[in-house]
């Protein structure tokens, strides 16, 4: 059974038979879905957390949404507990 990579950068599956294997000169081992991928990691040097249409950004977006409303909530609490 064909084993599902997982893209580097956009951090979407990968169909089996697609995409591109990426081997630095230092070990390091990239699978990427796409072209757009490998330039925007490779050549353009861009963080995946930083950009839009990736699943890292998404979860750091989830966290960081997260965070604000517990700080929203602990604000409220400490106003309710001096009034
Ligand atoms: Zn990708």
């Amino acid at each position: 059974m064909p084993y599902k990579r997982v893209c580097a950068f956009c951090g979407r599956e990968i169909e089996p038979g697609t995409g591109k294997m990426y081997v630095t000169r230092d070990g390091r081992v990239y699978y990427f879905c796409s072209s757009k991928c490998q330039k925007n990691m490779l050549k353009l040097g861009r963080i995946p957390r930083k950009i839009r249409w990736t699943e890292a950004y998404r979860k750091e977006k989830t966290v960081r949404l997260h965070l604000l409303q517990r700080r929203g909530n602990e604000g409220k609490n400490t106003g309710i507990a001096k009034a």
